[in-house]
């Protein structure tokens, strides 16, 4: 069994993102700048924005913090977004979800101009996606695929079964394994809550990618040898055997699980640091007008 090195791969990628920029810099470029919108003070929420500020100024870009209240409206949320869209110092917008009932997450999401889009999931980036053109991938699905590549494992003519149909995981990472590319060409089957023999479908999985959000649904029996396992899950428990009192698990019984497979991402350390450094790949690629 190999591990799949997420943190590794991520710093790799922080890197070569961080060279780039400089290279931009260089050349008399600005720095690539993304703003993030959060409404409210969801305690994870605030973690994750909090990253991906960070890992912001680790690799040399600018960013742009907006903070309001839960009370602001949908409007005033929309006003800003038309702002940003016509600022040019601003490549890449995000607004971290979830937001407050309410507001609409997608109007917010339509009103973003798809080219500064960078979490990929206005309709014009799904649509372009599930067309095979150019547009910017969701993070999470993006990160995935940057594993596969990375560790060079073969997807082509491989059975590949996707736990999930979710717009941000489950329908992209299906899609990217089916399309005409590398890693990709795979037979994709996408379970959900009404497919039936679920646990039949994944032991035909060369390679199962596990988004379901139900902790630790994938277990041994579920899994063919020699698979590759993919989990993207996160469920946070309390543990008394951490300092924090926390322990991160995923979808996939990793214990049982790993001993099975050729490959496995194990969590925490596998598909989530991939997840920020994917954003970033596609603000860089904005901010260098490399997709639009
Ligand atoms: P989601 O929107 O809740 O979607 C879950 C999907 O799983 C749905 O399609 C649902 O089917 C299906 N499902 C749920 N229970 C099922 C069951 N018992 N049997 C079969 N199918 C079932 O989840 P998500 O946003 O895609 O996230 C999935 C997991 O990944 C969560 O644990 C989340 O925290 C994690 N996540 C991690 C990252 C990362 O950076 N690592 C990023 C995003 C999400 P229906 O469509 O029929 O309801």
């Amino acid at each position: 069994m190999k591990l799949i090195d997420g943190k590794k791969i991520n710093q790799e990628v922080k890197a070569e993102i961080a060279k780039e920029v400089e290279e931009m810099v260089a050349k008399g470029l600005k720095r690539p700048n993304l703003a993030v919108i959060m409404v409210g003070e969801d305690g994870a929420s605030a973690t994750y924005v909090g990253s991906k500020i960070r890992t912001c100024k680790e690799v040399g870009f600018e960013s742009t913090d907006i903070n309001y209240p839960e009370s602001v409206t949908e409007e005033e949320i929309l006003r800003k977004i038309e702002e940003i869209n016509t600022n040019d110092e601003i490549d890449g917008l995000i607004i971290q979800l979830p937001l407050p009932k309410h507001i609409s997450e997608d109007k917010v999401i339509e009103a973003i101009d798809y080219k500064k889009d960078v979490d990929g999931f206005h309709p014009i980036n799904a649509g372009r996606l599930a067309m095979g053109l150019p547009s910017f991938l969701p993070a999470t699905p993006a990160g995935i695929i940057e594993l596969l590549a990375r560790y060079n494992i073969e997807t082509e003519g491989k059975n590949c079964v996707v736990l999930g149909r979710s717009n941000i995981v489950g329908t992209p990472i299906s899609l990217l394994m089916s399309r005409k590319a590398k890693p990709g060409n795979a037979t994709v089957t996408i379970c959900h809550s009404r497919t039936k023999n679920i646990k039949e479908i994944c032991k035909n999985a060369d390679i199962l990618i596990a988004a379901i959000g139900q902790m630790e649904f994938v277990t041994a029996d579920m899994v063919k040898e020699g698979a590759t396992v993919i989990d993207v899950g996160i469920h946070r428990v309390k543990s008394d055997q951490t300092k924090s009192g926390w322990k991160i698990k995923g979808d996939v019984k990793f214990d049982e699980v790993a001993e099975k497979c050729e490959y496995i991402t194990p969590v925490p350390g596998g598909v989530g640091p991939m997840t920020i450094i994917s954003l970033l790949k596609n603000t860089l690629l904005a901010a260098q007008n490399k997709i639009y």
